[in-house]
């Protein structure tokens, strides 16, 4: 049976679920590596990785990873010699029955735990899903995060279905001219290359929905990917019977001004709501992961009075309900606001069909419904649509209740419905083979299915600490070959002498105590902080005896152009001669570039302005792999810390006075790096092993991975949220 005709309700866990093969037979080997290739199951297997990649290694490298793409380089006939040239065979039958096994399994945490939702998927809404680099939908963390999910909700068995946007130019590739200067270019990507497929309905017929503005229609078509057992359906505006600027729409990610903005959160929310009545799908609870759906709800309210005849009210209640919503950032610019003239122009025609006046409907955005100079908040609108609202991380939690405390008048700050769900990380994904093999060796033969139990994860006890060094250690080298390669390459691009290629190619020494910095460069994250007092930090990387090395990487939103600054500093430091060969900028930081720098560190360094960084999860990733965090007790770390796992910056204090806090974060920086950071890595025994490092590279593993695994997250979004939305149980908070 085609999983495209699937009843509606069939919960994407059963065992009738199979994937599509195409026109290919799944009893050949092309159709089975196929079928691997077109469930994203594939991408947290790295046995599946590594069969892809031998097919044929360098194109794999240059098509970023893309097993479609790869394939249909190729005929049947091709493959089929790779594959005897290789001896492939066996292995190709092996992941394509682990694949179906895993389909199938029905030995799931969600049959025990999650009973109620049965039929009733949770529908999660989310503007970026960040599953692999080589589906480029997502721009940073919360793609990640989203993407994290649904992976985990697929393991635990969670029926979920995603509800997402398909962005054909993504988000912008990131290069640096001579003087470090950053450069977007946004590349198509060719929907044949993409794991994707039409979603149709009950008739098999593809759909597409519309949604009525006062300016005219808008109109998205909708396509199915399969993400392990979860189903991803994102919109897409390209379509015919659009108006051109239209079928731009939802071309780029983050793109284009505030009407833009506003449209393309049209479609998700109240289109994404249409898209899964149109499929047939009823969903029991619905999750908005941030602001940017937070329209959906109104379409669920105009099913609920148009099909089940509810007033207004009721609909409303009801819906609420069964929603859930999460905020993610305290930083103002984060939370979208309209004008009144976007919102009844956009929702003008769905306000209509709910009966409710311009100024109703302006309500729910606004903190003081009275107030006609507020404009319409897109948080706003997520609190008073849903009857589950959380944070990110405790703190988050707290300074989220202080910021909105104005929403709900006549309530102490602590008595603010916001209760915080700390995010996690997919292990699978995140964790590099090599230390897996480790954890197979030496953990439970069950653990990659008890992630989120905390026993499985003090056996690394256990481990002998010269093998765990090791194993870091062969890490720690394939990233230096990967930045050496990545920064080479972009030396030759910018057309640099062979001198200075060669340098590139030499850049870095695996002996050196390595500081990696991956993430957005936004200002509040202060990327060079660590350059505050130059002397200092040269002095530091300068040392013969225990010098420090430092790689980066990371994007600036193409208007920031104090975070562009950043950026330029920081790149243009391989021509300091006090920094030569010991600090590299990696381009176009995505998923593979983070996934190397994460699995490679010895330290990854976060320092946010706290409290503004709401979780972070990088750091997390660091962790399963043995790196140690040196963080300001800001997001997670302010949790997670607990004086061995790895280094506090701070004592987790903040002034109103942005330098102040900013010259005592930095003094405090390189207070931790001078005393506790460069001594404890340099500090070796007899074999030349660093004890007191290694044993908080274990207590960082022990304490941190599954509490800080996705696992653990959807666990706690299902018992703490969707649960209680599907099942009907009225509790006004629930907060931990
Ligand atoms: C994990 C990840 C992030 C999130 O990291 P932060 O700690 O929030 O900065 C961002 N971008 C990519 C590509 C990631 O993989």
């Amino acid at each position: 049976m085609n999983q495209t005709e699937l009843p509606p309700n069939v919960s994407p866990t059963s065992p009738l679920l199979q994937p599509d093969h195409d026109e290919h037979h799944a009893d050949d080997l092309y159709g089975k590596l196929w079928a691997l290739a077109n469930n994203l199951w594939w991408s947290w297997h790295p046995e599946c990785d590594q069969l892809f990649r031998d097919i044929d290694p360098i194109r794999w490298r240059q098509i970023d990873h893309n097993p479609v793409a790869l394939l249909r380089e190729m005929t049947p006939e091709q493959l089929a010699e790779r594959a005897s040239e290789l001896v492939l065979h066996s292995r190709i039958n092996y992941a394509y029955r682990r694949l179906q096994e895993y389909l199938a399994d029905t030995h799931i945490w969600a049959s025990t735990n999650a009973g109620v939702l049965g039929a009733k998927p949770v529908a999660y809404f989310s503007a970026e899903f960040g599953i692999h680099e080589s589906v480029p939908i997502y721009s940073g963390g919360l793609g990640v995060l989203s993407g994290d999910h649904i992976k985990s909700a697929s393991g635990l068995g969670v029926p979920l279905v995603g509800v997402g946007l398909y962005y054909s130019h993504g988000y912008f590739r990131q290069h640096l001219d001579d003087d470090g200067y950053q450069g977007e270019d946004y590349l198509e990507t060719r929907i044949d290359d993409l794991p994707m497929k039409p979603a149709v309905d009950a008739n098999g017929d593809s759909i597409t929905i519309s949604i009525d503005t006062r300016n005219g229609q808008l109109l998205a078509k909708v396509w199915q990917m399969h993400v392990g057992r979860v189903r991803l359906y994102l919109l897409d505006c390209n379509v015919e019977g659009n108006k051109p600027e239209d079928r731009e729409l939802t071309s780029r990610l983050y793109g284009g001004d505030q009407r833009t903005r506003i449209r393309q959160e049209l479609v998700l929310g109240v289109g994404g709501v249409k898209a899964l009545h149109a499929l047939g799908i009823d969903p029991g609870a619905y999750h908005l992961n941030e602001g940017h759906s937070a329209f959906g709800p109104l379409q669920v309210i105009q099913y609920l009075m148009h099909e089940d005849g509810m007033s207004f009210a009721e609909a409303n209640h009801q819906a609420a309900r069964m929603t859930c919503f999460t905020t993610h950032t305290p930083v103002p610019a984060g939370h979208d606001r309209f004008p009144p003239e976007l919102v009844e122009e956009h929702l003008g025609p769905l306000r209509d069909s709910l009966g409710i006046s311009e100024k109703e409907l302006m309500s729910f955005g606004r903190v003081d419904a009275e107030d006609q100079s507020e404009s319409f908040c897109m948080t706003v609108i997520g609190f008073n649509m849903s009857r589950y609202t959380n944070a990110v991380s405790n703190l988050h939690g707290v300074v989220s209740r202080r910021m909105w405390a104005h929403n709900w008048p006549g309530r102490e700050e602590d008595e603010v419905p916001i209760g915080h769900i700390t995010n996690g990380v997919h292990v699978p994904s995140w964790l590099a083979g090599q230390m897996a093999l480790l954890y197979d060796k030496h953990f439970p033969a069950d653990w990659k299915s008890r992630i989120q139990d905390r026993k499985v994860w003090q056996c690394i006890h256990s481990v002998d600490p010269g093998e765990l060094w090791e194993t870091h250690n062969a890490l720690k080298n394939n990233l230096l070959s990967f930045v050496r390669r990545r920064v080479s390459r972009q030396c030759r691009r910018r057309g640099e002498n062979d001198d200075a290629v060669e340098t590139a190619r030499r850049v870095l020494d695996p002996r050196v105590l390595t500081i990696g910095f991956g993430r957005r460069f936004a200002t509040y994250k202060r990327a060079n902080l660590l350059f505050s007092e130059i002397d200092r930090i040269s002095a530091l990387m300068q040392s013969t005896e225990r010098p420090v090395q430092l790689i980066y990487a990371g994007k600036s939103h193409p208007k920031d152009e104090p975070g562009k600054r950043f950026i330029q500093e920081i790149a243009n430091l391989r021509h300091d001669p006090r920094f030569a060969g010991r600090v590299a900028f990696v381009e176009d930081y995505d998923i593979n570039v983070c996934r190397h720098l994460i699995q490679g560190v010895d330290v990854w360094l976060n320092n946010p302005r706290r409290p503004l960084e709401a979780s972070g999860t990088s750091g997390q990733k660091v962790v399963l792999n043995g790196g140690l965090n040196c963080s300001i007790l800001d997001g997670w770390w302010g949790e997670a810390y607990n004086g061995v796992n790895g280094f506090a910056i701070g004592q987790g204090r903040s002034h109103v006075d942005d330098a102040v806090t900013d010259k005592r974060d930095a003094i405090a920086l390189y207070e931790t790096l001078e005393q506790q950071v460069i001594p404890c890595f340099y500090d070796r025994d007899a074999d030349g092993l660093p004890k007191a490092w290694i044993n908080r590279m274990m207590h960082s593993i022990s304490t941190l991975a599954w509490r800080f695994s996705s696992q653990r997250m959807v666990a706690d979004y299902t018992e703490q949220a969707y649960l209680w939305a599907a099942g009907g149980v009225t509790c006004d908070m629930r907060r931990r």
